[in-house]
């Protein structure tokens, strides 16, 4: 029987680590196939206090994985895939290995959507993917596009400015949502043409299966046309990692986690942090606030249950 569970290694999964290490709950951490959350994808962090020159994504992550690790947390790649509230205890499958725990965090993250569109599965990694950080480098001197309108957007299309002849950004509608500073730095860079009012209806592959161009309607005028680009960067927000919960936790419409304050859940002994129940601020600093309240709050639930 573990003591604690953390389902999840980005921002909250790691914070909730470092407070139960402290707290010597040796705490087991189930990283998942895709360690380090969203910021192991993201360029430079320049708004989480305590670094006024900006630090790496991958860089704080790691600084976070070495500071839990040093205090007594263990980690796992094993996934979680279903979930189990019958017993006194949590139980949660891990690869397959059902695992007992006195207290569940979950700090599960969220993912990136994509369009939906026909062949969508088939040409991710072959000229559609939505992390230019991880990309980016593998189309120089061709042009590429970005679609969406928020910060993601903002960022990957500067960041694509660093190797691509053209980058064109691609929003539904004529004013993008990201914040005004990300905003003026995209209008200021001439390697960026947005592309207003208009959604991409077709992704259109060359002989070999890698992207060659996409189809573009304009939402105004109904207008469409074909736009040459060897890769598409889709930044149009993520979707929470729910799915082991299914039916047992409550989710909002678009599955976020529900919590009852600022980390439990409806269920004795189990927690919730980060952007799995965030769908309103869903920055690195508020999944780290919310590691640290749900890893707080799985102690004092520890030593009740100790009383
Ligand atoms: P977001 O703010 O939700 O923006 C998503 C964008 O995609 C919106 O412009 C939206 O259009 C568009 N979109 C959504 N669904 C679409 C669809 N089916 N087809 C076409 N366009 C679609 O998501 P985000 O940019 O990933 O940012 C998430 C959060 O992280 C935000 O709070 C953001 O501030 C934060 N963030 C911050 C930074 C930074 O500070 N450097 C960097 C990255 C992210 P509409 O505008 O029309 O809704």
């Amino acid at each position: 029987m573990e003591k604690v569970i953390i389902v999840g290694s980005g921002c909250a999964g790691l914070t909730a680590a470092i407070y139960a290490a402290r707290a010597n709950l040796n705490p087991l951490v189930l990283e998942g196939r895709q360690p380090g959350g969203q910021l192991s994808t993201t360029t430079l962090v320049e708004n989480f206090p305590g670094f006024p020159d900006g630090i790496d994504g991958p860089a704080l992550i790691m600084n976070m994985h070495r500071q839990a690790e040093k205090f007594g947390a263990r980690f796992s790649y094993a996934e979680v895939t279903d979930f189990d509230l019958s017993n006194k205890h949590v139980r949660i499958m891990a690869d397959d290995e059902w695992l007992d725990t006195q207290a569940l965090i979950i700090a599960s993250g969220a993912s990136a959507r994509y369009l939906g569109l026909d062949d969508e599965e088939k040409l991710i990694g072959h000229g559609l993917t939505s992390c230019a950080t991880c990309d980016g480098a593998f189309y120089k001197n061709v042009p590429v596009c970005v679609i969406g309108g928020g910060d993601s957007a903002a960022e990957e299309a500067l960041f694509l400015t660093r190797f691509a002849s053209k980058v064109y950004l691609i929003h539904r509608r004529d004013q993008m949502r990201a914040s005004k500073i990300m905003q003026d730095r995209v209008f200021a860079n001439e390697k960026i043409e947005p592309i207003w009012n208009t959604v991409v209806t077709k992704y259109i592959p060359d002989e070999k299966g890698e992207m060659r161009a996409v189809r573009l309607r304009n939402v105004k005028t109904n207008d469409e046309r074909e736009l040459e680009v060897a890769c598409v960067f889709v930044a149009i927000g993520h979707d929470p990692n729910t799915k082991a919960y299914e039916g047992k936790l409550e989710t909002d419409p678009d599955g976020y986690l529900i919590k009852r304050n600022l980390a439990e859940s409806k269920h004795p002994g189990v927690f919730i942090a980060g952007d799995v129940a965030d769908r309103v601020y869903r920055q690195a600093v508020t999944a780290a606030g919310s590691g640290c309240a749900a890893a707080i709050e799985a102690e004092r639930y520890l030593a009740e249950l100790e009383a």
